[in-house]
């Protein structure tokens, strides 16, 4: 008997000789779209420019429009076919019309390879053609990741509409094969459940779920009363357990319990697809019907890796190629092995992994009638060919729509053929042989030395096989490569979820503490508290804080003082040590912290956990920032003198801090501080006392001394203007509203009687922030990330977006689709995964955000306002404005809250101009695919931070050091690389080291002996 692997040999082979015979067009040398897909394959930089000028020429209306943004793409390209780009951008711009409409009827021709018609009636011209090559279908509806939940609606009653006209258009039709064809129906549709529903949120599949399934019913029921067999695709990871989970559910309901002709998707480049099929096959034991899985290698490869880089996750996807083609093998052992619960269908182009299919298969006995290839429409035509003449079942996977919502798809299929990882473009376009191609995946592994591949071409993968610079640490590093952020955590995790919802319900049960000051280690209760109340449940305390009034000001002015003297001679070292202990126990208390934040401050899952990930990266962002600026430094070679440059601390710092990040934003300002060597007097905001309470806790944990942090929770017009007026403090750190950030900078101007020095002040303020969509946007981004940047913790985020500014171009269109998103996200009491909009902070804030929506009311169009928000609670309605102008108070006044004005400007002169005219520069968001408006959007936008085709909240330690100028504050970054040198006074100490005229030959870099004098 021969072994598996020459019968996958003798298999393979004969598919690709079949395949030499009849080349795949797709690769072949002539025509304009393989001319580019070659030029793209021989240059990643052109690669890059080409896919996104693909993805932004659909929505280009006017030719003019298209030869600009030609020119922009590509008017830099060098290399061997740079005279055939300029020719085009010549011509393009002697006859812009003529020009417009080639490129565009070009580009659609090249979607138009992978998308099987524009219409039901279309793509049934395709399938009958497929029938009569004796190759089955499965329709796919393009349109995933609607933005509302109309367009999810319409996204349902289209499919609808389809599973009609196919059942209709093929009456009569009979399975290819003949055999079996009771497990495969002729009618096959794919669903994409993000189409479906606009606000999955992998934190809460109970209520994708509850959304999904009533949407899902009458499609189903549809589908089965027509015969019609059913497949869920698989999408980003963020969407599989709930896939699953549904997928699970809703066929195991009474409806559906004995239905066959339902499938799934099981992505092989998952390094949990294993254990998901495995839980699969049981399921589908226990429910007692045959089902199928497709089984893939997956689509989101670069998605996924590039998301679980950012967002510090381990990533789910095998970063290996071998690694998911070997999986692929297994999984298909797996399925075949239990072929008599689940049909299998093998969605691959992959001649090798197509080959051990069939050779599996014939090993086990299973006959080829039951199960099938699965191959995408406009790829691989010759392996389709040679499948259907080996007697094997083909189907193929065609999508069905307009360009527009078809665009990720598209560019999902460009990414793929050019991928240098690519089984396609290794066979057709590299010509690569029989026994390369047909290679034992786990033999590559085997053979790779260390289990570390070849240097893989791919960009992405490039990227991530760098070894951290934090490896390599020096001065030159750039400052945010110092460490690596912490993770956030991932709530697709059904463990994370789980762990949330314990901590919700342990938190409480520990409601209603009263928590001490702390001054000079030692716990106070002043007999007069302040009740921090769940904004959600104004009735319910969370906390009572005991209150500092001047008295216990003026001990912890004392006690800082005192203690400054000890602590501004400790090592940096044993500093930053304390700050990264304080880290590890943030980390070990996290969802602790966030549950306390959800209670205390409104905050729904995601930002809560948001907030503790910053303050954990402020610790270990500091304390790394610290460890490379501690030494004294030699500012110049010269013979015969050293200078060190160095940094003392300034003296006691008073931090002041607002409740809507209450842990990260009073952690990051105290630890500068601490880190330093300045001793604190640390001032929660009233209303995040308690989590204020939770950070003292962390620091004495952690090890800070007494005296050296003092927990003084009060009235801030009391006992924090008493403090910010103390000759004895040294250093202000503020963060919170213009009013009171002005008087504090005013304030501590003064000099004193017995002042020792210039007050120094770390001031952050507020923001009045504007984003542009410029015509060319990507709407579905925009509106996704405007409407998170708007809403997101009901806008209480300085960062938030308050005003949006439209091209009179786009206006009508992102509005409407606007409105609709804006209806849909998710309002509620953020207990619940998965909300977005909470409750404001406190009734004042409720009652002054009311006031500036009657206000708006008066001022301008009230576009769109919920109704539909909680009764109990400081719940404000998201609410959108529209003929705002510039000079109008709710496109001037700080909102704070979910409140945005929409203005309408002529151009991106004039939205620039508008953006900028306001007292603010904190945060701005421009939303573009022109190169040259996006240079000049980063150019001209006053804004701290300005931020390109993404939300404009989110800020990552390091990553993007967070502050304003203008009202917004002074200048200074937290996160950032210098964020430290506020609280240091800079010295030098110079000595003439010449001795009767010698001196040594080499004075050291950096010296610190002198700091810690005896
Ligand atoms: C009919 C059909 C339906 C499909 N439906 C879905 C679906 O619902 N959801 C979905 O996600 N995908 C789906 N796919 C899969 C996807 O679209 C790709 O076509 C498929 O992954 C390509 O694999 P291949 O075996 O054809 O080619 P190969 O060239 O053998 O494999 C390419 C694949 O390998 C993986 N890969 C690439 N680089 C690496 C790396 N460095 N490390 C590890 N793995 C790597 C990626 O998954 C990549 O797509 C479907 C495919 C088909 C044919």
């Amino acid at each position: 008997m021969r072994s598996l692997q020459s019968e996958i040999e003798q298999r393979g082979t004969r598919i690709l000789r079949w395949v030499d015979q009849h080349p795949d067009s797709l690769f072949s040398k002539a025509g304009f779209y393989q001319r580019l897909m070659a030029l793209s394959m021989r240059d990643e930089q052109f690669k890059l420019q080409l896919f996104r000028f693909v993805d932004v020429l659909p929505s280009l209306h006017r030719s003019g429009e298209i030869v600009e943004h030609l020119e922009e793409y590509f008017a830099d390209v060098r290399d061997g076919f740079a005279p055939f780009v300029h020719a085009g951008i010549r011509l393009a711009r002697i006859a812009p019309w003529v020009s417009g409409r080639v490129l565009r009827w070009n580009v659609s021709g090249m979607a138009h390879q992978f998308i099987a018609g524009k219409n039901p009636d279309d793509v049934v011209k395709t399938l009958r053609k497929r029938r009569a090559q004796r190759i089955g279908f499965t329709v796919d509806l393009l349109g995933e990741a609607v933005v509302s939940e109309t367009e999810a609606d319409e996204y349902a009653g289209r499919c609808l509409d389809l599973l009609e006209t196919l059942a209709r258009e093929t009456q009569g039709w009979t399975d290819p094969l003949g055999r079996n064809s009771e497990l495969f129906p002729v009618v096959n549709v794919s669903l994409k459940i993000s189409a479906l529903y606009s606000q999955i949120n992998p934190a809460d599949p109970a209520d994708a779920i509850a959304h999904l399934a009533p949407k899902l019913l009458p499609i189903l029921r549809q589908a089965r009363e027509r015969g019609t067999f059913i497949n869920f695709d698989m999408e980003s990871y963020a969407h599989k357990n709930v896939t699953l989970e549904l997928f699970k559910r809703i066929f195991t309901d009474r409806d559906f319990k004995d239905w066959p002709h339902v499938g799934i998707v099981i992505q092989a480049y998952l390094r949990d697809s294993e254990i998901d099929l495995r839980d699969l096959i049981e399921w589908g034991r226990a429910r007692g019907t045959r089902f199928a899985v497709r089984l893939v290698k997956g689509a989101y490869w670069d998605h996924e890796t590039i998301q679980a880089s950012q967002n510090a996750w381990n990533c789910p996807v095998y970063s290996q190629k071998p690694e998911s083609d070997a999986n692929f093998e297994a999984l298909t052992r797996l399925l075949l092995e239990n072929e008599s619960i689940v049909t299998a269908a093998f969605g691959s182009h992959n001649v090798r992994s197509i080959a051990h299919a069939q050779a599996f298969a014939d090993e086990l006995g299973v006959d080829r009638s039951r199960f099938e290839f699965q191959l995408l429409y406009g790829m691989g035509w010759p392996i389709k060919r040679a499948l259907v003449e080996m007697g094997y079942r083909v189907r193929e996977y065609c999508p069905l729509g307009e360009l527009l919502p078809g665009m990720s798809y598209f560019v999902r299929r460009l990414l793929e053929n050019t991928s240098n990882e690519g089984f396609l473009r290794a066979k057709f376009a590299e010509n690569l042989s029989e026994d390369e191609l047909l290679r034992d995946p786990r033999e590559l592994l085997r053979t790779s030395r260390n289990g570390v591949l070849p240097r893989s071409n791919n960009l992405t993968i490039n990227a991530m096989k760098e070894p951290h610079p934090s490896h390599n640490r020096s001065l030159d590093t750039p400052p945010g490569d110092t460490y690596e952020n912490a993770p956030l955590t991932n709530f697709a995790q059904p463990e994370s979820q789980e762990k949330m919802r314990k901590a919700l319900s342990e938190m409480r049960t520990r409601l209603g503490k009263e928590y001490p000051l702390v001054i000079n280690g030692e716990k106070i209760f002043t007999g007069k508290t302040i009740a921090s109340i769940n904004p959600s449940s104004p009735e319910d305390v969370v906390g009572a804080v005991a209150e500092a009034g001047i008295e216990e000001a003026e001990r912890a002015v004392k006690a800082a003082r005192d203690a400054f003297e000890k602590w501004r001679w400790t090592p940096f070292e044993q500093r930053a040590q304390l700050l990264e202990r304080a880290a590890a126990i943030m980390d070990r208390r996290r969802f602790e912290l966030s549950a306390l934040e959800v209670f205390e401050v409104g905050k729904p899952w995601v930002e809560a956990d948001g907030d503790i990930r910053e303050a954990i990266d402020f610790c270990l962002f500091y304390a790394q920032q610290m460890r490379l600026i501690r030494r004294p430094r030699l500012t110049q070679h010269v013979p015969g003198e050293e200078s060190y440059y160095h940094y003392w601390p300034r003296g006691v710092a008073f931090v002041i801090a607002p409740w809507n990040f209450p842990l990260a934003i009073l952690c990051g300002m105290t630890t500068a501080a601490l880190v330093t060597g300045n001793t604190v007097i640390m001032k929660p905001a009233e209303q995040s006392a308690v989590c204020g309470a939770m950070l003292m806790e962390i620091l004495e944990e952690a090890g800070v001394p007494p005296g050296v942090l003092n927990y003084l929770p009060g009235k801030g017009s009391v006992m924090g203007a008493h403090l910010v007026d103390r000759k004895d403090v040294d250093l202000i750190a503020f963060t919170g509203s213009r009013e009171v950030g002005l008087r504090i900078w005013q304030s501590a101007g003064i000099t004193r009687p017995g002042q020792r020095e210039l007050k120094r002040v770390v001031c952050e303020m507020g923001g009045k922030n504007a984003v542009i969509i410029d015509a060319d946007a990507d709407v579905d981004e925009a509106i996704v990330d405007c409407t998170y940047s708007a809403f997101g913790y009901q806008g209480q985020k300085c960062s938030a977006l308050s005003r949006l500014i439209l091209l009179e171009e786009n206006h009508d269109r992102v509005m409407e689709r606007l409105l609709k998103a804006a209806a849909s996200v998710r309002v509620g009491n953020p207990e619940e995964p998965g909300i977005t909009v909470g409750p404001v902070i406190d009734e004042a804030a409720y009652n002054r955000i009311l006031d500036y929506i009657q206000i708006g009311k008066s001022e301008a169009t009230l576009a769109y306002q919920r109704e539909d928000v909680p009764a109990k609670g400081f719940f404000i309605p998201p609410t959108i404005f529209s003929d705002v102008k510039p000079n109008m108070r709710i496109a001037r006044e700080e909102i704070f809250g979910p409140v945005v004005s929409v203005l309408k400007v002529r151009d991106l002169d004039e939205a620039i101009a508008v953006a900028n005219g306001t007292d603010y520069a904190l945060t701005a968001g421009f939303f573009s695919r022109s190169p040259a408006n996006i240079e000049r959007a980063k150019a001209q936008i006053e804004a701290g931070n300005v931020y390109i085709n993404r939300s404009c909240t989110g800020a990552v330690v390091g990553r993007h050091p967070f502050g304003g100028f203008k009202m917004s504050g002074g200048g200074t970054k937290a996160g950032g690389a210098d964020y430290l040198l506020q609280f240091l006074v800079p010295r030098v100490v110079t000595e003439n080291i010449t001795r009767h005229g010698f001196a040594p030959e080499q004075t050291p870099e950096y010296r610190d002996e002198f700091l810690w004098a005896k």
